[in-house]
């Protein structure tokens, strides 16, 4: 699986890093329809959009294409767009995580009056998006024999992949992504709306 990896904002790398292929596309397309009808979590991030006056119109907002090979999906603010790399995307699972941590970003987007030029809005977004998009899930059984439990290893995966993704869309350095991240991580882990806890 590619590592997962998303932009936001202006400075994306979005341009794509090789022609569309037709059959690449079509599949994608497939797999992003079947998870707006039938993902769970898809669905009840469409419905909680809906709540919050966000209509998404998956035909409209959200797109297949080709990006370079570190990437798996992004969403735009400004133009209210999420973006599925087709060439990345191997599988319904990952079509479906994906889709779910890009929506968590349009949410926040829809939910507060986002700032680009606020780092520490976009450290809480990634912290959000993999705390409840299933970047970060593992069976609980499998860690509860580890040291710091499955919630302890919960936070470290967040923290990690919250770092990474902002490394993608800032240019920042790592001391300062983390900073920022250590700095409004307890608030955004433990604000799991619109889900009422950390999805199972
Ligand atoms: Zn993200």
């Amino acid at each position: 699986m590619a590592e997962f990896v998303d932009v936001q904002g202006e400075n994306y790398k979005r341009k794509p890093s090789s022609e569309s292929n037709e059959r690449m596309h079509r599949k994608c397309i497939e797999r992003l329809d079947k998870a707006c009808r039938s993902s769970a979590y898809v669905k009840f991030m469409l419905e909680a959009m809906s709540k919050l006056g966000c209509v998404v119109d998956p035909e409209k907002h959200m797109v297949c294409e080709p990006c370079n090979s570190k990437l798996l999906g992004g969403f735009d603010p400004d133009k209210k767009e999420m973006f599925l790399c087709e060439n990345t995307i191997y599988s319904q699972r990952t079509m479906e995580d994906v889709l779910t941590h890009e929506l968590i970003h349009a949410y926040d987007n829809c939910r507060i009056k986002y700032d680009p030029d606020d780092v520490r809005m976009l450290a809480c977004t990634e912290i959000r998006a993999a705390n409840l998009s299933g970047d970060c899930w593992f069976s609980k059984e499998t860690f509860g024999r580890f040291k710091f439990g499955w919630r302890g290893h919960q936070k470290e995966c967040v923290k990690e992949r919250a770092v990474k993704s902002m490394l993608c869309v800032r240019d920042i350095s790592k001391q300062e992504a983390e900073d920022v991240v250590d700095s409004v991580f307890e608030a955004c882990f433990n604000d799991t709306d619109p889900f009422e806890r950390i999805p199972p």
